[in-house]
């Protein structure tokens, strides 16, 4: 197994000054940094073998064809598919999620069918749902919160009946950094004939994942939040339920035959992923997982649990530090959103990053739960498991420093 203190040479982006600072990465609930392994995949591919997927009989073209597969493998074993076939390739979470309001719900939502997301969804997990609600006549539903930013289970109970048609929701918040109880949440979906689809853009970096356990109809996720590159992410969903849907998008290698005037589609995953698809990409997410793998999920998520333990409580005693979302460790992920009490979280960031340490601020594309939460915006810093507790140690230090300093500006 990998050494979590040795872990960050493996990440040369992380060798670096910022602003004079040594630099202490802490947006990984935005992107996270890629290890020289995968970087490794990605040159190796684009050096030996780049050629397109699926079309040529030429020696590259296999090659590329086959590890483009073979990564839609690495990807069926990660989150525990039953098979290759319900494993497609995607942009990231935002397509996927986009892909199933069109098609699924194009073709069977119909006007006054429900429709539940909660108050803490990505905007990724609100619009397309608002549009497709727009298209049919659906109604949009929220699930409410409690107090400390859980998902009120009894309130769940009452909004999902016999009217909910699809519930899709988060399974780690990117704000509160909760972690929701989707089986429960998917047996009462399922126990009211509605389908769960789960945005798993923040739990599959993080957490050992099985799409099988959870009874999910539908996941999807983002390579970039997983050590893999941008453009590239996985849609999951039951075979079940992928054959009696229609690609959303059409062109070349997802056909049979195109006549002409109509067309048929090839088998499942092909029919979904039109187009020449981001190989280079698919395949280095193959890497990432790899790269993960061989750390062990439940490595990392014990690993970032251990961070948070460590930070959370230093984090309440610098006083006037707001964090949102449950206040004790055992029940918040390492993304953590705070705000320091009188400076707008935009001049904390700014503050942050003169100390080196980059946190993000603003709406985190979750305005609805910023107006739930009653703040116009939050702060947040985000832990992987190549931070340390050093990492932790300096951004309270630098939480300390702005703070002092707003302090003395102010007068
Ligand atoms: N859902 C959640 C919970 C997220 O955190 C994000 C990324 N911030 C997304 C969806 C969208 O992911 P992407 O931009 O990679 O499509």
């Amino acid at each position: 197994m990998k050494d979590f203190a040795t872990i960050r040479n493996d990440f040369p982006i992380l060798f670096q000054e910022v602003n004079d600072e040594p630099l202490v990465y802490l947006d990984n609930a935005a992107t996270t940094q890629k290890p020289k392994q995968v970087l490794d995949v990605l040159r190796h591919y684009y050096e030996t073998d780049n050629a397109n997927v699926h079309r040529g009989v030429h020696t590259l073209a296999e090659r590329a064809t086959a590890d483009y597969e073979k990564s839609r493998e690495k990807v069926r074993a990660f989150i525990n598919a039953n098979e290759t076939a319900e494993v497609l390739f995607t942009r990231g979470t935002t397509t996927g999620l986009n892909w199933l309001a069109r098609s699924y719900g194009d073709a069977f939502i119909k006007a006054g069918d429900e429709i539940v997301i909660s108050y803490m969804e990505h905007h990724s997990n609100i619009i397309p749902w608002q549009q497709l609600a727009q298209r049919s006549g659906a109604i949009l539903r929220y699930l409410p919160l409690t107090a400390e930013g859980f998902i009120d289970l009894a309130e769940a109970k009452k909004i999902i009946n016999e009217k909910t048609a699809i519930v899709s929701l988060a399974y780690v918040s990117n704000v509160l950094g909760v972690i929701n109880p989707i089986k429960e949440l998917a047996t009462l979906a399922h126990s009211n004939d509605a389908i769960m689809i789960v945005d798993g853009a923040q739990a599959t970096p993080h957490m050992q994942v099985d799409v099988q356990a959870l009874d999910a109809d539908f996941f999807a996720f983002s390579g970039h939040k997983m050590c893999g590159p941008t453009g590239i992410g996985v849609l999951y969903g039951k075979r079940s339920l992928l054959e009696q849907m229609e690609p959303v998008e059409f062109g070349g290698e997802m056909i049979d035959f195109v006549r002409l005037y109509e067309s048929t589609w090839k088998e499942l995953p092909w029919k979904f992923e039109a187009g020449t698809p981001n190989i280079a990409g698919a395949i280095a997410l193959g890497g990432a997982i790899d790269y993960l793998n061989e750390i062990g999920m439940d490595n990392i998520h014990q690993y970032e649990q251990e961070l948070v333990a460590y930070v959370l409580p230093k984090l309440h005693a610098i006083g006037g530090v707001t964090i949102y979302g449950p206040q004790d460790p055992e029940h918040h992920t390492g993304v953590i959103a705070f705000n320091l009490d009188g400076i707008h979280p935009h001049d904390v960031a700014t503050a942050l990053d003169m100390e080196g340490v980059a946190v993000r601020a603003g709406h985190h594309c979750a305005q609805p739960l910023m107006n739930y939460l009653d703040v116009s915006a939050t702060a947040r810093a985000s832990f992987y498991f190549y931070n340390t507790k050093a990492d932790a140690d300096r951004l309270v230090q630098a939480i300390q420093a702005t703070k002092e300093f707003f302090k003395d500006g102010a007068n």
